[in-house]
């Protein structure tokens, strides 16, 4: 027998392997049939509408050997609680499906599990099953999580000309330690779908710098001062490590996982005041949507007053390239 420090999944084997997991989990897997132990968990009936996303976390790619298990397991549920913010809506209930290597030491996954336990526990989420799988590549998982949807979901349409623009919190250089460490705004995202003169909201996880297209409608363009966004110390601290403009950190780091939402103008004096009762979240008005008169494809047409400095691009994240 392999010593408890060294064992690996493969010296487990896959029965043991999901008992360990039930055993992990703890309260946070309700008994069957609601959590792990049939083919398919039961959710009770709910009254409201119901949102489901999924994300992955990828070793080498979301996060590397530097990052704890319990860290890379708070931050899948954490990226998937950011999507159910981003629409106002209230997390209930997770799968997760794993591809893991057999050389996989059943230690760090006891800290993933762990990890991904009290996650769950913070937020009023319940671990309802999942799959585990071998593979010959790096450690993935998938997490789905599903949440009831407010009365009026926020989505990413809606936005009309006149909005101003809002985001949360401070942006750019998450590398530096954000992206594992970031608080999903679910509060914030709740609270912004009972304001009727909120039209559009998106998450940012690929950076302001692109995720800002999927607000614009057609025939607008959005204007933003960059004088106006709020810049991260963690942004300042890469943008002096790495040669880079800070703005260029905050449009196109990614990994922010902060609010951007379209506000209708007229008495956003009583929006920010009631924002700022409602909510420690510092909140920064970025730019405002204006009809185009030029014939840009709708979603590029982003336009910065006074100009950016020399250098500094819009790309964001882009997958797959
Ligand atoms: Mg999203």
């Amino acid at each position: 027998m392999p010593s408890a420090r060294s064992a690996t999944l493969a010296s487990l084997g896959e029965t043991r392997l999901i008992q360990a997991i039930q055993d992990w989990l703890g309260a946070a897997n309700p008994p069957p049939p609601h959590g792990i132990g049939d083919d398919c968990a039961v959710l009770p009936p709910r009254r409201a509408q119901q949102l489901v996303t999924v994300d992955p976390v990828i070793a080498g790619r979301h996060f590397d050997d530097r990052v704890p298990a319990t860290a890379v397991a708070a931050k899948l549920l954490k990226r998937n609680l950011s999507d159910i913010a981003s629409m106002g809506g209230r997390p209930h209930s997770a799968v997760i499906a794993l591809a893991a290597p057999p050389t996989l030491p059943v230690a760090w996954l006891r800290g993933f599990y762990r990890g991904l336990a009290a996650c769950a526990r913070a937020h009023d989420v319940h671990i309802v099953g999942g799959d585990c799988a071998q593979t010959s590549g790096p450690f993935s998982a998938f997490l789905t999580l599903f949440g009831d949807a407010p009365a009026r979901p926020l989505t990413r349409a809606g936005a009309r000309p006149g909005d101003l623009l809002f985001v949360t919190g401070a942006l750019g250089g998450s590398i530096l330690g954000k992206h594992t460490r970031f608080m999903p705004r679910l509060a914030e995202g709740r609270w912004l779908a009972g304001r009727r003169e909120v039209h559009a909201a998106i998450d940012l996880s690929d950076g302001l710098g692109k995720d800002l297209a999927a607000l614009v409608p057609d025939a607008c363009e959005v204007v933003i001062d960059p004088r106006t966004l709020p810049v991260s110390v963690a942004a300042r601290r890469l943008a002096r490590r790495t040669r880079r403009d800070p703005l260029d950190c905050v449009l196109n780091d990614g990994e922010d996982y902060e609010l951007l939402f379209a506000v209708a103008p007229r008495a956003i004096e009583d929006f920010i005041i009631a924002w700022h009762r409602a909510h420690p979240t510092p909140l920064s008005c970025i730019g405002r949507i204006l009809r185009n008169a030029s014939d840009e494809p709708s979603g590029r047409a982003l336009r910065f007053e006074p100009a950016l400095p020399g250098g500094v691009l819009t790309r964001g994240y882009e997958h797959f390239r």
